[in-house]
């Protein structure tokens, strides 16, 4: 075979790319001014101190492999869920048991289904394993639960629920995940990926609620695999540390799929640290839920569309190209991200910084808006 591309299996040939929020450096080196980042739903305050202190001291370390198994962070995680060992699986972030999971129950043939307007890994993941997403209409920006059930169909293994979702920052009630889990068919494993599930649970407890308790749904048997993340609430995002629950004998699939010694022993120390710094995540989570109130009021006062956010960012509608509008905070120092590739042409997602980021964004966002309606 002389072409690259004929080495290239048609599935993978058609597959998009991941594309990330721009790094701070990118963006300084593109307009030379200093800048902020509120592109990818990261820790504003960083990681935890003590996660720092456990990383310095796992340091010295690195000759050795991990343990492969990252049994302590495995333990420590059941014991925090009230979940039996064997039923956790650590892997290199979320996102990599998203592909764990694609490549052990997906394949050509079988197709699985989630919303338009959802994580852009999902089809990532499905088409990697050769096999076809279906993605359904969302409802008023809301996962159309329905929907999703009448799209299921014999040869459809894997339903993906964001909750809350990336990049609408909505919702799902206990009461919709548990009427759709009686519903759903038992040939269908469910996804419940709860990557914002601390600034969810934060916001629930303000209003009173119950936020998920998909965890409960894995220990009573029903087809269901819950997603976390160390990304979010905890600041890891860089050291790539996630954990699915689920049934163990499928937990024992997942892991023999997974890349051995994914998870470093520097991301397992880290891991075990920032658990025990619940006064990280709490200072995290209240400054989460103080500037999402600020950043929902003030969008709304300038005549914008916000939608209500239970998680660290929040979907804006800015009635006009987003990349024209990405582009133009970007020249005043804040990188926030464009929705143009979810197919929401006129709507930016930001994630909720410190009150000072907020603030820079507020008055960025009142420039590049002002500045457009005057020319026009
Ligand atoms: N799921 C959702 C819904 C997300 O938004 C993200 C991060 N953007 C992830 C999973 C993956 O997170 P990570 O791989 O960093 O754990």
């Amino acid at each position: 075979m002389s072409n690259i591309e004929d080495f290239i299996p048609q599935h993978i040939r058609s597959m998009g790319r991941y594309v990330p929020g721009k790094t701070v450096r990118q963006a300084e080196q593109e307009t030379g001014i200093r800048s902020i980042k509120l592109a990818s739903n990261e820790n504003p305050f960083g990681p935890s101190p003590m996660a720092i202190e456990a990383i310095q001291r796992a340091a010295s370390e690195v000759n050795w492999y991990p343990d492969a198994d990252s049994s302590e962070l495995r333990e420590a995680i059941a014991a925090h869920h009230a979940v039996p060992k064997d039923s956790v699986l650590l892997a290199a972030g979320s996102s990599s048991l998203l592909y764990i999971i694609g490549r052990t129950i997906l394949g050509p043939g079988l197709n699985a289904v989630t919303s338009e307007l959802s994580f852009i890994t999902y089809p990532l993941v499905v088409q990697a394993a050769g096999a076809t997403l279906v993605k359904v209409p969302m409802r008023d920006y809301r996962y159309d639960l329905d929907g999703i059930l009448t799209a299921i169909d014999d040869n459809t293994r894997v339903v993906f629920l964001a909750n809350p979702n990336n990049p609408t920052g909505t919702i799902l009630s206990v009461d919709e995940i548990d009427r759709f889990l009686d519903r759903v068919p038992s040939h269908v494993m469910v996804v419940l990926d709860e990557a914002y599930s601390h600034f969810a649970e934060y916001f629930a407890s303000e209003r009173g609620v119950e936020y998920s308790h998909a965890i409960q749904q894995v220990l009573a048997g029903r087809n269901v695999i819950v997603l976390r993340t160390f990304s979010k609430a905890q600041g890891l995002a860089g050291i790539r540390l996630g954990y699915g629950i689920a049934n163990p004998e499928l937990i024992q699939y997942f892991a023999r799929v997974k890349v051995v010694f994914s998870v470093s022993a520097i991301a397992e120390a880290a891991g075990l640290a920032a658990m025990r710094d619940g006064a990280h995540i709490h200072k995290t989570l209240h400054n989460n839920a103080e500037g999402a109130k600020f950043l929902t009021a003030k969008l709304t006062d300038m005549g914008l569309k916000v939608l209500p956010t239970s998680a660290n960012f929040i979907y804006v509608d800015v009635g006009e190209d987003c990349v024209a509008v990405a582009k133009r905070l970007q020249a005043e120092g804040v990188i926030i991200r464009p929705l143009g590739g979810w197919g929401a042409k006129t709507a930016i997602r930001v994630s909720i910084g410190q009150p000072e980021e907020n603030e820079q964004f507020v008055a960025a966002m009142k420039k590049v808006m002002l500045a457009e309606t005057r020319a026009k």
